[in-house]
């Protein structure tokens, strides 16, 4: 078992560079500080990406609105159902709808007929919603419908980061208020960054850790950066140096899962499909650095194909059985147990 002082910067980031036999003995304290408390369960979550048309336009995101590129879709309510009654079918109480930022009255008014129409169906399945910035007003209806969990990445907690990767009106303050307004309407909320954007510091790393521990949330969902090649971020000197770091990416963003749960030990968090870019083992290391919910896609395969917010994500031509298997497959291989019929 390792100690860590969480109130010394440069132990932090020590070991978040963590390799090696310092790694495992990292992992190791994680995982035991999960399963002496939480257990050894993972918990599954259906994810549904439903639509990728988004107002916004994020320099590091594949979808981003100024990509003309992008073949855009939405999911009619029938859609959604059917991806729901799978989910449900195979003992799994809790779904993540996903998609791009829209905030005018006809999006609104289908959010909250699909979210209706899915309670109405299902009391008992938890909703977690993903789908940006709203105003307080609108996450409060959302919550009195039957949303119970909230993720909005806050991405970086550095502000002058946050305006590298943003274009100017995309506002970090605005970001960090929607989290305060979610807590407040009394929704479990989620956050988490990305690990491994050009330019970004170690500092800046630790610095969303202490943000993540400090903020009393209840789950984070954390990956990697991935290279899209079709936005700005992606210049030639960035995809070189991208690159040539994404092993050191992938092990500061597994030993940033372990530091979290030795910080946290009872939140959920989630293993991001975006750590299967980088190894095929990613989604299974993390498990063993502490992490405890997977979210398999059960997203339409004609659909996943547009919803491309990095490169080379896996499972965008995979059988939703198929991806079951797979995810049960990588949570016996952390020596796991999928907790089937429960919500976590
Ligand atoms: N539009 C919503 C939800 C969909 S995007 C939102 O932005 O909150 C979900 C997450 O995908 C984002 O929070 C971001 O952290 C992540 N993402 C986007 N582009 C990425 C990339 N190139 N590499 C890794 N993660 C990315
Ligand atoms: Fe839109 Fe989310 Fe992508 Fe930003 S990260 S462009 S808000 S989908």
């Amino acid at each position: 078992m390792i100690a860590i002082d969480f109130n010394n910067i440069n132990e932090l980031i020590r070991v978040l560079n963590f390799q090696g036999k310092e790694q495992e003995e990292l992992w190791l304290t994680a995982r035991n500080i999960r399963n002496n408390t939480i257990g050894n369960k993972v918990y599954l979550r259906g994810l549904i990406e439903f639509s990728n048309i988004c107002r916004k336009n994020c320099l590091y995101c594949g979808i981003r609105s100024g990509n003309t590129n992008v073949k855009r879709y939405r999911l009619s309510i029938d859609e959604i159902m059917e991806c729901v009654d799978f989910i449900w079918n195979k003992n799994i109480p809790s779904i993540v709808l996903q998609s791009g930022e829209l905030i005018n009255d006809e999006f609104k008014e289908y959010l909250i007929n699909t979210i209706k129409t899915i309670k109405a169906k299902y009391p008992k399945i938890i909703i977690t919603l993903s789908s940006g910035e709203f105003d307080y007003n609108f996450y409060k209806l959302l919550k009195d419908i039957g949303i119970d969990r909230y993720l909005l990445r806050i991405e970086t907690s550095n502000p002058d980061f946050y305006s590298k990767i943003h274009p100017s009106d995309h506002i970090f303050e605005v970001r960090k208020q929607c989290l305060f307004d979610m807590q407040k309407a009394n929704y479990q909320v989620g956050t988490g960054n990305m690990i491994g954007i050009p330019n970004q510091t170690d500092l800046d790393i630790i610095n969303d850790l202490k943000f993540f521990i400090n903020g009393k949330f209840d789950m984070f969902g954390l990956g990697p950066y991935i290279i899209h090649t079709e936005t700005p971020l992606a210049t030639k000197e960035n995809i070189n140096w991208w690159n040539k770091n994404k092993e050191v990416i992938l092990n500061k963003t597994l030993n940033f899962i372990a530091m979290l749960r030795i910080a946290t030990p009872t939140v959920n968090i989630a293993t991001a499909t975006a750590l299967d870019v980088i190894s095929p083992n990613g989604r299974t290391n993390a498990l063993k650095a502490g992490a405890n919910v997977i979210m398999p896609s059960i997203t339409p395969i004609s659909n996943k194909q547009n919803y491309l917010l990095y490169q080379n994500k896996p499972n965008v031509d995979d059988e939703r059985t198929t991806i079951i298997a797979q995810m049960e497959n990588k949570i016996k291989k952390a020596d796991m147990i999928p907790a089937y019929g429960e919500v976590g």
